[in-house]
């Protein structure tokens, strides 16, 4: 396992076919991923997945059971988490309480060869960088959670690591605070070019983050791609119900051209066709089962029926309104509920939603917007 150069076509990250048992249990199944120098990363998935594991295997603190991990060109096989060009933070912060934020950031480099003012010099860079010199001598039960978690980061970045493992960074914060921090922490990436890889079970925070994410379910990585790769164009049932909401519909496909034209028993009744016309994706066969899947703010809501094809009508039995939208949740005569999140119209300025509890409405949504799974 000797260094290889970097040539201009590796990726910076390279995992291959990486496998971690814990006796007869695997946590992670055969993950093989690349990551670009600069990028934020994000791996997704719920609870056991496998994802903090894969992040432990980065940084050096378990073996991958199969499979090998480089990093910068070199293979990271049996080099100690020290050794690595790699730092993590963990969710806890792991802040020294007794100490102030200049010290907790000055710690890490005390093995570092500066001298005191050369090391002076990097905590203050690293204190501006999270906006906290004003905090330099607090202790950290001094300051919020928020500017904890930039103590951790002021501290993780203080020696220059060219990677970056983040634990739920933003997991002890409360939902505003949380959404501030997203950005903060997208603002210091771009100006420090580090590349993060980021756990999370939050996809809002997956989304908003991360330049791709890698969804991951029972070890394995399900799918790789943008925020928007995974949203619009989901690879299986199981991320597009992962990624945000979504209404699933089961149908066959009729015939296939320049739309897809698929059966689909909800549909079916007396104001409506029973066929749904979509966008035709590779791999389908006439006769073939596929599964039909919407976001809520795909569909057209209205209380007339729309010009057009991929009419559905039913009524209104949940809603929540938030002022400029409306989330409904509405009744087809087949027993199904589909979700639809829709802008509210404004009259006199003041927003007003389309329809209300126990309305008759009609949905409709265009051809492209059906998302069509085959599995
Ligand atoms: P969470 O979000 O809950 O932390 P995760 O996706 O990060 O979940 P991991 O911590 O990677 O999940 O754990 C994956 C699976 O491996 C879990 O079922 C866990 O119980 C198991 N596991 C993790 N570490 C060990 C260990 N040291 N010994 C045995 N099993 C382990």
């Amino acid at each position: 396992h000797s260094p290889r150069p970097l040539s201009q076509t590796d990726p910076f990250i390279r995992v291959e076919n990486v496998s971690k048992s814990f006796g007869t249990f695997q946590a992670v199944k055969d993950v093989s991923l690349t990551i670009e120098k600069g990028e934020i990363f994000a791996l997704l998935g719920g609870s056991g997945c496998g994802k903090t594991t894969l992040l432990r295997m980065l940084a050096g603190f378990e073996d991958p059971s199969a499979g090998r991990i480089f990093i910068d060109g070199q293979d990271m096989t049996g080099v100690p988490p020290w050794a690595r060009p790699v730092h993590m933070m963990f969710q806890s912060y792991a802040l020294f309480p007794h100490m102030t934020v200049e010290r907790n950031v000055g710690y890490g480099l005390q093995h570092e060869a500066m001298t005191a003012a050369e090391r002076r010099d990097r905590v203050r860079e690293m204190l501006e960088l999270v906006q906290l010199a004003p905090y330099a001598g607090r202790k950290p039960h001094q300051i919020s959670g928020g500017q904890r978690q930039r103590v951790a980061l002021a501290r993780a970045l203080a020696r220059a690591p060219k990677l970056l493992l983040l634990d739920e960074p933003l997991a002890a914060l409360d939902k505003k605070l949380r959404e501030q921090t997203q950005f903060e922490l997208m603002n210091i990436q771009d100006k420090t070019g580090v590349t993060f890889i980021v756990v999370t079970h939050d996809q809002d925070e997956a989304m908003t983050l991360s330049n791709r994410i890698a969804v991951m379910d029972k070890g394995q990585v399900r799918q790789v791609g943008t925020p928007t790769d995974v949203y619009e164009y989901p690879a299986s049932r199981f991320v597009a119900g992962f990624i945000g909401a979504i209404t699933f519909f089961e149908g066959v496909v009729e015939s296939l051209g320049d739309t897809a034209r698929i059966a689909v028993p909800d549909f079916a009744g007396p104001q409506a066709t029973g066929t749904v016309q979509a966008r035709p994706t590779a791999g389908l066969k006439p006769g073939q089962k596929v599964t039909l899947a919407i976001r809520p703010e795909k569909f057209s809501i209205s209380r007339h029926r729309p010009e057009g094809p991929n009419v559905l009508a039913g009524v209104v039995r949940d809603l929540g309104y938030f002022g400029k939208d409306s989330l409904y949740r509405v009744a087809l005569p087949s027993g199904g509920l589909v979700s639809v999140h829709a802008v509210n119209a404004r009259r006199a300025g003041e927003a007003e939603r389309v329809a209300d509890w126990e309305d008759a409405v009609w949905l409709s949504f265009d051809p492209s917007a059906a998302i069509l799974l085959g599995e």
